[in-house]
């Protein structure tokens, strides 16, 4: 493991000795993932995979498999997919090297994906032997008023599952080359993003699950790998107990936690939470710092109910607030196993998990 040099170095060996909480990283790309671990992250906490399908080289297929208007077309946008969507895996799970990678399932706010251009329509439409009138038609069918609210997370795969069993796919497939390749085997752990109800996990857990069985069958060897959820929407916290069923984790995404908790836009909140803070309304910004109060709670009683159905069930925090030390501090409280942050602020993470692990010894 590269560790960081000279007195930094030393004071991050002190922390390492001194915390409990395991610091991982959101990372999405083989360089993120190597800076990660550079700054000493134990993991890879969050990689998001929606950015891997903004790639210049594979938006007109990405644009085809979301544009198709039926399983058949979006089958071939996918099978076109796959191989790149392997080696995006195979590369990092390279770097991490046995360290456990969670992978989230695609959760785009569906309007990025959308063309807009007339250029990117042309691009589509060669690519899939349509018209550009048929796919403009289904562009505006897809259009959303509050795409933050609307077709993204786990619904993408409640209605279109083949995206998600082209992705467990490439996740299996990826892991099983990589452990053929450099006798280690890679610990994925498989998340959905935006679950609400413990239907939807259910669901999305069987897509994972038999494509698991599949690539095991075809390839006469297994790998093993978690599936889990994150905790991002008000009502998964509530339902925890039911959810975590289906699930060997909980990841809470306290951006999405937070913005649907106290029902202010993630995307918009800069503009006024500053006077919100002035006036003591909130005593940090809540997309900073976790709200205790509110958000807080949630995390307090799905950590509670997922723990009373699965006690064994491994937890972490994947949102902004991973990175933040008072949300660090919360996170030791309630007992997380785990925080994870972007690649240059693991090494605050590091000290922050230690001080909060000093301060509840007394
Ligand atoms: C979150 O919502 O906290 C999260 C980590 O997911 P994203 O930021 O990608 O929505
Ligand atoms: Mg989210």
């Amino acid at each position: 493991q590269p560790e960081l040099a000279g007195d930094f170095g030393t004071l991050m060996v002190w922390a390492d000795k001194v915390r409990r909480l395991k610091v991982r990283a959101n990372a999405e790309t083989p360089l993120d993932c190597k800076t990660a671990r550079e700054f000493g992250a134990e993991g890879v906490g969050l990689c998001r995979t929606e950015h891997m399908f903004f790639d210049a080289a594979r938006i007109t297929a990405v644009r085809q498999m979301i544009l198709a208007d039926s399983e058949k077309g979006r089958r071939e946008a996918l099978d076109r997919l796959l191989p790149e969507q392997r080696s995006d895996f195979t590369e990092i799970f390279l770097v991490m090297a046995g360290l456990p990678v969670t992978i989230r399932l695609l959760d785009p706010p569906l309007h990025e994906f959308l063309p807009h251009e007339e250029a990117e329509f042309e691009d589509v439409a060669t690519a899939a032997g349509v018209g550009i009138d048929v796919l403009k038609r289904r562009a505006s069918e897809l259009h959303e008023l509050n795409p933050m609210l609307g077709h993204r997370g786990c619904r993408l795969g409640v209605t279109y599952p083949e995206i998600y069993e082209m992705q467990a796919r490439a996740i299996f497939e990826a892991a099983i080359d990589v452990e053929e390749h450099s006798g280690t085997a890679p610990i994925p752990e498989i998340m959905i993003p935006l679950v609400a109800t413990a239907k939807e996990l259910e669901l999305m857990k069987a897509i994972v699950d038999a494509q698991a069985k599949a690539v095991f069958a075809e390839r006469g060897t297994t790998i093993e790998y978690l599936v889990g959820t994150m905790i991002e929407l008000p009502r998964a916290a509530l339902k925890a107990g039911e959810i975590a069923q289906s699930a060997e984790f909980f990841s809470f995404g306290t951006n999405d936690l937070t913005q649907t908790t106290i029902g202010i836009s993630r995307d918009d909140a800069s503009r006024f939470l500053g006077t919100y803070v002035d006036k003591g309304i909130f005593p940090r910004d809540p997309f900073v710092s976790i709200d205790v109060e509110g958000v807080g709670e949630l995390i307090q009683i799905a950590a509670e109910r997922g723990r009373e159905t699965r006690p064994e069930i491994k937890l972490g925090i994947c949102g902004e607030h991973g990175g933040d030390p008072a949300s660090i501090a919360f996170c030791e409280a309630t007992g997380l196993d785990y925080v994870s942050a972007s690649p240059y602020r693991v090494p605050i993470a590091r000290l922050a998990a230690a001080q909060a692990a000093l301060k509840a010894r007394g």
